[in-house]
């Protein structure tokens, strides 16, 4: 696994958020494997589902990408808040894919949260933004990782070193919960 992040890519974008975007889907897209299958790929997701990112191939299980560049394994910032509770209760929920960069674009820590382990209490909502945002009264959601049990928490990059294939699909525990979500 190649730890470096394509910088070229970026090079278009000016925004921060905008070349996170782009050079860490585009690294999922080239380095990142099916946790839940023996899948050594996923796919972008051409469904027009904005939580949706990538796809496995073989399996079908959907996963949403989040990048950040401050590594906090409390809570992360999320969609909209209703959106992710109408998710959670309808079942509908990716697994989550969290990445945290560091400042030279290498993948730092890369965790991986089973959609299995989300439910309401998981989710924190957040104050609406305010009138003087672009949008404006929008209530977005926190997602409380240090409320999901560590069974949840499958590390596939740990401190700048990638965790083995093998260890990450291994545990008995965390596969049985992989067969529960699978999508019918
Ligand atoms: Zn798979």
């Amino acid at each position: 696994m190649n730890l470096q992040c394509t910088l070229d890519l970026g090079r278009p974008y000016k925004s921060g958020s905008q070349i996170a975007r782009v050079l860490s889907e585009d690294w999922c897209g080239r380095e990142l494997y099916c946790a839940a299958c023996k899948s050594d790929r996923l796919l972008t997701s051409r469904v027009n589902t904005p939580a949706v990112d990538f796809v496995c191939p073989a399996c079908g299980q959907p996963f949403q990408l989040k990048s950040i560049k401050t590594w906090n394994q409390k809570k992360i910032p999320d969609a909209a808040y209703n959106s992710m509770l109408r998710a959670i209760r309808s079942d509908s929920v990716p697994n989550l894919l969290v990445l945290h960069y560091s400042a030279d674009w290498m993948v730092k820590n890369l965790l991986l949260v089973p959609s299995v382990f989300f439910s309401e209490t998981v989710i924190e909502k957040r104050p609406p933004l305010s009138s003087k945002a672009q949008r404006a009264g929008w209530v977005g959601c926190n997602i409380l990782l240090d409320r999901i049990p560590q069974d949840g928490k499958i590390a596939v990059v740990t401190d700048g070193s990638p965790v083995g294939e093998q260890h990450v699909r291994g545990s008995s525990l965390v596969y049985e919960n992989w067969q529960r979500c699978l999508l019918p």
